[in-house]
């Protein structure tokens, strides 16, 4: 099995879109993950049936127990992130603002205080035209989006090993979820926009991407809005060795396709999903030359 990422450095590209169409033109049998975690949008555009549902635990969060507590005070004295609240000499920790660090557990005199592990978010399987898809939603403000993306990932490779390859929808930006996504890919696919911010941020990645040493491809969308920032990541791509795969034009189709929940299949005949066919088959070659 080929693992795959296909990632953008900042949001916007149109990364999703391209990573859908790809499970349907590849030539190939897929496995589908979305590390997206704080946006998991691959499946509106996938159709899935929900196989399950499994809550996702991330870092533990402190808890008083009231009958135990002495009200020395000492926890709040050694939080660091204000987390311990005291009214009227009752003390209690707020789980939105508890991180989880233990400090307080380790010296609470009273042994007052117990870590708890607390539901960060859930991951979700689920089947669909193309195969298995298994993605990640964190709840807002929850931490572990990285450990949520390794589970994303676990999750959808306990279904199927068989498959040909196992394509990953990654997170935009270089933050934990992305490098969380890379470890142990074969290839990469930068989906990258003719902006200065794509420019930029196409650089970013590939800087972080290098670490793992996978092959990296990039594919340019929309590429006709503004063909001199275009010019300018082929020339970059040039110097950095990197393969140009696919140019993709800017096309309303897409955008209708996208408001009707579809993706791009091997019948479409505008100009942008012709594009991204020719993206696939230029892909498959690099994959297959891996
Ligand atoms: S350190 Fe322990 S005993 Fe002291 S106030 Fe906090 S919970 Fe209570
Ligand atoms: S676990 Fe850390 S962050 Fe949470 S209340 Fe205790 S000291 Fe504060």
């Amino acid at each position: 099995m080929i693992r795959l990422a296909v990632i953008s450095g900042k949001g916007g590209t149109g990364k999703t879109v391209v990573t859908a169409a790809l499970s349907f033109l590849l030539p190939s049998s897929v496995l589908l993950a979305d590390c997206d975690v704080d946006a998991a949008n691959l499946g509106l555009l996938l159709a899935p049936k929900r196989i399950r549902v499994e809550p996702f635990y991330g870092a533990s969060v402190a808890v008083i127990d009231p009958d135990l507590c002495t009200r020395c005070g000492q926890c709040s004295e050694h939080c660091r992130f204000r987390a311990v609240d005291c009214e009227e000499a009752h003390y209690s920790i707020s789980p939105i603002r508890c991180e989880g660090c233990g400090v307080c557990a380790y010296i609470c005199p009273a042994g007052a205080i117990r870590m708890e592990s607390r539901i960060s978010g859930e991951i979700c399987l689920s089947s669909t035209a193309v195969g298995h898809l298994a993605h990640g939603r964190l709840q807002p403000g929850a931490g572990n989006s990285g450990l949520l993306v390794h589970a994303v990932k676990k999750t959808a490779l306990g279904q199927d090993q068989k498959k040909d390859i196992f394509l990953v929808d990654g997170p935009p930006g270089i933050g934990c979820p992305l490098i969380s996504t890379l470890v142990g890919v074969d290839a990469i696919l930068v989906v990258t926009e003719p902006s200065i911010s794509g420019l930029h941020d196409l650089k970013r990645v590939v800087k972080v991407a290098r670490k793992n040493s996978p092959r990296i491809a990039v594919a340019i969308n929309r590429f006709d809005l503004e063909e001199a920032i275009t010019d300018s990541i082929e020339q970059w791509c040039r110097e950095e060795d990197i393969p140009m795969l696919g140019k993709i034009p800017f096309d309303p189709w897409i955008t209708e396709l996208v408001r009707n929940g579809k993706s791009v299949t091997c019948g479409d005949t505008s100009p942008a999903a012709k594009a991204i066919q020719a993206l696939a088959v230029n892909l498959d070659r690099e994959l297959k030359a891996l």
